[in-house]
């Protein structure tokens, strides 16, 4: 990173869907004197930090844990799924999207028992769809779904989802990545035993720390299930945080570090304000979209309030390269979008930016597209 001499770090808007913009004082909370993690200073730091993850999504702190992993947010899926699965049972994903299929790839992986129940990636599940296939398929003992698919940004039922698999004694895991510190969640009345994220998503810190929030009794119960991994076992590494108050092997400790500084950031700021910014930066995305004539994907009822999927216009002279590499210099980062089908990028609402931000954004956004040739409103075929 440029260090101004001030001592500043240049700010970059993100506006991909994770890692986010971070604060400066989340990004200094890296440098701490050199310390070796297996020291009670550093365990009690992460005591509190698991506490504090599952107080984010309103757990009680006697029904529910929070497991720390080191990797990027993929790891949280494939220890779930491969921890939680008894012998000879069955996992059904709700897939509607890249997130939910990457579970499906993770069964693949592992040869573990799964039905792949898939809707189109721009509507949201059928609930009688999952019914029927809980009702004929006794032997699922897991269900799996994204609750904003990152891809495209659409939110699905999870609550309504939850009850289904608990009213067919099945738990019920959530890829929680893209809506975790920023959409509020009640793990409860949500209906989740098990959702997850990382550090650098909602909670604006670093990546390589992972976390998975869950129901503990379930995670006791499933010492007895067949061991897929060594380094993603749920139960290994809850076991191992509890006996000893470490993780069990290596942890992220500069990122626990910063991690720890943005959850002060997240109670200081609180739920409900957070959420609020977030939504005015979404508003102010669709706005600056709307007002050049761009398409969403999803139905606006149905968006997550976090990632905004846009159709390319029908321009010849469009280029998303050119545009990214036009706004990148000038300090804001788009992205491409995840449909096979569509060709879309994605502007995402997640880090600590506020609509100013957005505005700004869109002024250079605007520019870009005069600089190629790409004509205002844009136009799309049909
Ligand atoms: C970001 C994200 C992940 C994790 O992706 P990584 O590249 O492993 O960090 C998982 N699920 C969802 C829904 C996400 O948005």
């Amino acid at each position: 990173m440029e260090i101004n001499s001030l001592g500043n770090i240049k700010r970059r808007v993100l506006l991909n869907p994770g890692p986010s913009t971070t604060t400066d004082s989340v990004k200094y909370a890296q440098i701490v004197p050199d310390i070796c993690p297996r020291e009670v200073e550093f365990s009690s730091l992460m005591k509190g930090l698991r506490e504090d993850l599952v107080k984010i999504v309103h757990g009680d702190l006697k029904k529910y844990t929070a497991v720390l992993f080191c990797g990027s947010g993929t790891i949280n899926i494939d220890v779930c799924l491969n921890s939680l699965l008894p012998k000879d049972k069955k996992i059904l994903v709700v897939n509607n999207g890249a997130y939910s299929t990457r579970a499906v790839e993770i069964c693949e992986y592992y040869g573990l028992p799964h039905i792949d129940l898939q809707f189109p990636v721009d509507e949201r599940p059928v609930l009688e769809r999952v019914e029927q296939v809980l009702k004929s398929n006794p032997d699922i003992a897991i269900v799996h779904t994204t609750h904003n698919e990152t891809g495209t940004g659409i939110l699905n039922p999870i609550r309504e989802i939850g009850a289904l698999a608990h009213r067919y004694n099945a738990v019920f895991t959530v890829d929680t990545t893209s809506t975790y510190a920023m959409r509020p969640i009640d793990i409860e009345k949500d209906n989740i035993d098990f959702c997850m994220a990382s550090a650098q998503k909602g909670l604006t810190a670093f990546t390589g720390l992972s976390f998975i929030v869950g129901n503990t009794e379930i995670i006791k119960a499933s010492a007895d299930y067949p061991k897929r991994s060594y380094y993603c076992n749920l139960y290994m590494q809850y076991e191992f945080f509890e006996r000893t108050g470490e993780m069990h092997f290596t942890p992220p400790v500069q990122t626990i570090y910063a991690t720890v500084q943005a959850i002060k950031e997240y109670w200081a700021e609180g739920e409900e304000a957070k959420w609020a910014r977030h939504t005015r930066v979404f508003n102010a995305i669709h706005d600056g979209l709307d007002e050049l004539g761009f398409k969403d994907v999803i139905k606006r009822s149905e968006q997550a309030g976090l990632v905004v999927s846009a159709v390319y216009p029908d321009d010849p002279n469009w280029s998303f390269e050119k545009i990214h590499d036009y706004c990148y210099a000038r300090g804001f980062t788009i992205y491409p979008g995840k449909i096979s089908t569509t060709n879309t990028f994605r502007l995402c609402a997640l880090g600590a930016i506020d609509e100013v931000d957005i505005k700004a954004f869109f002024e250079v956004f605007r520019e870009a597209l005069k600089k190629i040739g790409v004509v205002v409103p844009v136009v799309y075929k049909e």
